[in-house]
Order: structure tokens, then C-alpha cells, then sequence
């Protein structure tokens, strides 16, 4: 991959005043209220625009519990509401759980059989044991064939579950949650709500790797770009329109480097092994839950396979970049990326989706 003027265009980025994230950066002029918070291992930066300091001051407060309640419920690896289901689930039981909580679980069951199974956050297992429960990168060796064949033979699936009001229970003890690849997309979600409720109109969220938008930024729409994954840049922007979430999941967020392999944080099911040969997936649509989860889906369906798993999550724009480097994208993502700074970084290639994918049938469970 030969480098692509990474000085010129990190000039560019800065002049034009580009907030700093994670896998996207919003583009815009003088602030308004901005307040930033720690969530899901990640900063996450609110920006409100024409509504007084107070009003604002007093919606980012509702935001701050509620950011904290979900890292706190959510999180994967500490101890709380996820952990003790995950317990409970290890040991045959069912379990209760709080309304919020049961509607994530069945919103990731749906997009988990969307997605047959690449997106599936049942398998948080396999992602322990690469060492990705951990607010730091990994170290050390990858785990050993023996216990990779073991999850895999213990196929933990979200179908397993069957969610019934608040009670949740699975028939397999082998499934382990961790919903690490679509909390964040399903955070700024709630946060909408919040913001509306609080008589938001106009708001930008980013959160390392996902943007979500209410409304618009006055008389232009606020507009992020999508970084390079292999250099200081980006490779284009994005104007959203209100209410629409772009997410970004890709192989340079966590990951850790043995003997000359990169290892994703984003596990294959398939394999129980990190997946490979794509270095970022970039998903818009009208909600963060199914941007996020469409991107991780996406991201270990590959170069080959990810325009079925698209069709069938119902999403269709999405730009995938590859190892070597090059760019795939949608038509409904080619109309809407923007080239910054006179161009992308490597021609486009422009990837139909099919329209006679069968969708997968979920039942409710
Ligand atoms: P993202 O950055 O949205 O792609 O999410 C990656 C995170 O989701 C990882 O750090 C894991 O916690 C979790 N994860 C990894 N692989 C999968 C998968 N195949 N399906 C669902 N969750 C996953
Ligand atoms: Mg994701």
C-alpha cells in the first residue's frame, strides 16, 4: 500500500477545523455547546447548536446519567446487570432484566438473524478469550486450538435467547453477551430521544467510530468525515441528514500484533478467530443500532460476502476498505461520499447490491 500524501492531506483536516474521533470527524465552524463524556471504553462528544446554554446544560446532564446507567448495565466485562445475565445464562437460569435492557437484547436477536450470524453478540466468549475483555490492548499468544474448538462446538447463537417482557433465558449455556458491536449505535439512539425530549432540535453525537445527527447545523447539514484507516486523513465526507447515524468499525480501533499478523478485536463466529482482510466497513442509515451492527456484520462477511449480509440487514450504503488498500462502495454510498481535499485516496469501485436476496426469517423468541 504505497502512502498517499498523508502530510498534504492531514494540513488540509486540521485547516478546516475538524473535530478528532475515532474512525469519523465532524466537520464544522465555531462550536456551540459541546460536552464530552466517557462511554463504552470511548469519548463520546455531544454538540448542541440554537438552544440556550441552560436548556443544553440540563439535556447533557439527563445524557450523562444516562451514558453512565448503560456503560454501567452494559458492559461486558465489569461487574453489573450483563454480567450477572451472563451468569445466570452460564448456569441455566433465567434471568430479569430492565425494559431497556430487554429491548437491546431483542433488537440484537433481529439483526443477529439478519446477519446470519456475523454480527452475533452472543459470542462474547470468543472474544474474552482473545483477550478483548480488557480496557487494553492484548498481549501474548493467541489462544490455543483446543479451547477455540471448544466455543466453536458450543455454537452460541442470540436465537438461543427467547426474551419474554423482561425475563431472559437461553437454551444454551455456551452463549456469553457481550454487545460491544452495536451499544454504542444503539447509545446515540436513546440519546436522540433524550435530546428531542428535551427540545433538541439540532445536535450532532460522536462517539470514536459512530455519528449521529439531529436535524442540522443552520443552514448547512452537519457534515463528518470517514478517517483513513492507514494514515493520518481522511478518505472522504459525509453530509448526514437528520436523524441518520453513520458507523465505522474496522481492524486499527483494537486489535494486537504477533508475528506479523494483525488480530482484530472483531471475532468471526464462524471460526472463533479475528476476522481478516478488511480494514474498515462504514454503514449509513436512519438508525445507530443497525449502522453499528451492520458494520461489525459487515466487516467479517468480507470482501466477497458483504453485499447478501447488507441486503439482507436492509442497509445500502456502506464503503468498505480492504487490506491492499482498495475502496468498495455502494451507489447509495457514492452518492452521498464527498471527496476532501481534491479527491479520494484510491478510485472507488461501485458494488450493486442484489435484489433477490431471500431475508432471513427471524422468529420471535
Ligand atoms: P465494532 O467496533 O462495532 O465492530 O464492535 C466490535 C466489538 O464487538 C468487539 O470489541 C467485541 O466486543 C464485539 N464483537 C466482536 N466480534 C463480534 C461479532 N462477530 N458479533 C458481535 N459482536 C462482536
Ligand atoms: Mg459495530
Amino acid at each position: 500500500m504505497t502512502l498517499r500524501g498523508s502530510l498534504a492531506r492531514a494540513a488540509l483536516v486540521l485547516a478546516a477545523g475538524l473535530a478528532l474521533a475515532g474512525g469519523v470527524r465532524v466537520l464544522r465552524p465555531a462550536p456551540d455547546i459541546t460536552e464530552t463524556f466517557y462511554v463504552f471504553g470511548t469519548l463520546l462528544e455531544v454538540e448542541t447548536r440554537g438552544v440556550p446554554e441552560a436548556q443544553a446544560r440540563d439535556a447533557m446532564a439527563v445524557l450523562g446519567a444516562h451514558f453512565r446507567q448503560m456503560h454501567r448495565d452494559w458492559h461486558a466485562w465489569a461487574p453489573g446487570k450483563l454480567e450477572s445475565l451472563n451468569a445466570a445464562i452460564a448456569a441455566g437460569k433465567p434471568f430479569e432484566v430492565d425494559p431497556a435492557l430487554a429491548k437491546l437484547l431483542a433488537q440484537g436477536r433481529e439483526l443477529a438473524c439478519r446477519s446470519n450470524g456475523l454480527f452475533d453478540p452472543a459470542v462474547g466468549g470468543m472474544v474474552e478469550v482473545w483477550g478483548f475483555h480488557a480496557d487494553t490492548p492484548p498481549e501474548g499468544d493467541p489462544p490455543a486450538e483446543a479451547v477455540l474448538a471448544r466455543l466453536l462446538a458450543g455454537a452460541p447463537k442470540m436465537t438461543d435467547l427467547t426474551i419474554a417482557g423482561t425475563t431472559v433465558r437461553s437454551s444454551n449455556p455456551a452463549v456469553q453477551l457481550d454487545l460491544g458491536a452495536y451499544a454504542k449505535g444503539a447509545a446515540l439512539d436513546l440519546a436522540e430521544e433524550d435530546l428531542q425530549a428535551a427540545g433538541i432540535r439540532d445536535a450532532v453525537l460522536n462517539a470514536g467510530g459512530g455519528v449521529q445527527v439531529l436535524g442540522d447545523h443552520g443552514a448547512r447539514p452537519w457534515r463528518v468525515a470517514i478517517r483513513d484507516p492507514f494514515e493520518w486523513g481522511v478518505v472522504g465526507a459525509v453530509s448526514l441528514r437528520p436523524g441518520e447515524a453513520l458507523h465505522t468499525s474496522g481492524n486499527y480501533e483494537r486489535y494486537f500484533d504477533k508475528g506479523g499478523i494483525r488480530f482484530s478485536h472483531i471475532i468471526d463466529p464462524r471460526t472463533a478467530r479475528p476476522m481478516r482482510g478488511v480494514v474498515s466497513v462504514s454503514v449509513l442509515s436512519d438508525s445507530g443500532a443497525l449502522s453499528d451492527a451492520a458494520a461489525t456484520a459487515l466487516s467479517v462477511a468480507g470482501e466477497k460476502d458483504w453485499p447478501r449480509i447488507a441486503a439482507q440487514m436492509g442497509v445500502t450504503a456502506v464503503l468498505m476498505i480492504t487490506d491492499d488498500g482498495s475502496m468498495l462502495a455502494t451507489p447509495a454510498m457514492m452518492d452521498r461520499l464527498e471527496p476532501v481535499a481534491g479527491g479520494f485516496p484510491a478510485p472507488i469501485t461501485v458494488v450493486d447490491l442484489p435484489k433477490d436476496v431471500a431475508i432471513p426469517v427471524c422468529p420471535a423468541g
